[in-house]
């Protein structure tokens, strides 16, 4: 059977690049090992690091007064680094919330300041949804507003482009949907994703940071946290996840081959619209997120009778759909569809959920 895996993260690679990473894994250029086995500061993998940075930046058409990191730590360990690094001699920023995600932000944002939080959660016609950026209002003085633009468990998504003028730095938590769609980066101060959904392997973080919000590192900051040591260490100050770095590179490849984010946004698009589609044309399928909320890499929904729950995840799982069991604080089923989830596997679910529902429904 050919398999398609759901998982919200750790998520499924392209299967091209897995190949290509299996056939160089024991002779990496020529070299007779790996390339996890080189030195990061051999010229080898200093050409790793230099074209990935370089494919991100045509990838997401990133400024050149913008930086680029390569982390460790997830994207919790951002939710750390974001006010060690940037609160300087403020007290306060605005956290936008909007789900789990943005919430966990918050939690840990409180070991470091008052934050400011802006409940965006609202409900329109009975369905979850946020609320539009127009009614965000910064505070003045804030040292930056953060969000989530893509909430991987809720499944709700923010897909306006902040437009808060100059004095607003935004800061964003991109890990679910980065690479997804096309962006304009510079409307943003700073932008993390941790890797595992739509990057590579867990353990490498991404960070794209304006420059001028470098230096200002709290004395506490540990040293692999800080944006300015990374910077001027090229992403090396401590050892890179090498392995996961030089994998990105080659999704970053794989995209590009693609036609980029464009064609992956038109893409997703389709794939979402798919889903969404087979969930509303039946009563037995529901999603609660309104149209102008959902989030195209993450579909959560539920079966209307929830004691049919186990039956669908354990007859999906034997045709080949697995990790679809929705997180332990939703319940129901939640289908993650990023870039690697190829349009015949949104197919192969929705023609599994259709015949599920003749047969059970
Ligand atoms: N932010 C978002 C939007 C996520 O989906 C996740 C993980 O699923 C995290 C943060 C936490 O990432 P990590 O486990 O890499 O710390």
């Amino acid at each position: 059977t050919q398999v398609y895996n759901f998982s919200s993260g750790p998520a499924m690679l392209p299967v091209d690049v897995l190949k290509l990473a299996q056939e160089e894994l024991c002779d990496w250029q020529g070299l007779g090992t790996s390339v996890m086995e080189i030195s990061h500061r051999s010229k080898e993998f200093i050409g790793v690091a230099e074209q990935s940075e370089k494919d991100l930046r045509d990838l997401l058409q990133i400024p050149d007064n913008y930086r680029v990191l390569f982390c460790h730590g997830g994207g919790r360990g951002q939710f750390s680094a974001l006010p060690l690094n940037l609160l300087g001699d403020k007290t306060t920023a605005d956290y936008v919330d909007g789900g789990y995600w943005a919430a966990s932000a918050v939690k840990e944002a409180k070991k470091y300041l008052t934050p400011n939080v802006i409940d965006a959660k609202i409900t329109v016609d009975g369905k979850r949804a946020l609320k539009p950026m127009r009614e965000w209002q910064p505070t003045p003085g804030a040292a930056w507003l953060h969000y989530c633009p893509n909430e991987t468990i809720d499944g709700i998504a923010i897909d306006e482009t902040p437009d808060f003028g100059d004095d607003v730095v935004v800061a964003a938590d991109f890990s679910s949907t980065i690479l997804s769609r096309a962006i304009d980066v510079s409307r943003f101060g700073l932008i993390y994703a941790g890797a595992q959904k739509n990057i590579g392997p867990a353990g490498l973080t991404l960070v794209i940071v304006r420059e001028d919000l470098l230096g200002k590192a709290s004395k506490a900051c540990p040293s692999i946290l800080d944006y300015t040591v990374l910077n001027e260490n090229g992403s090396m100050f401590n050892t890179p996840p090498t392995f996961a770095w030089y994998l990105a590179g080659l999704v970053f490849k794989w995209l590009k081959g693609k036609g980029g984010v464009p064609a992956m946004e038109a893409i997703n698009q389709q794939k979402a619209a798919l889903l969404y589609g087979t969930i509303d044309r039946s009563d037995f399928y529901r999603n609660d997120v309104a149209d102008a909320n959902r989030s195209r890499m993450n579909v959560p929904f539920q079966l209307a009778d929830s004691k049919l729950d186990a039956l669908f995840l354990e007859e999906s799982f034997a045709a080949g759909l697995h990790a679809l069991k929705g997180h332990r604080v939703v319940g129901g089923m939640r289908a993650s569809i990023y870039n690697a989830m190829p349009l015949e596997g949104v197919k192969a679910l929705t023609d599994f959920m259709v015949d599920f529902e003749r047969r059970h429904g």
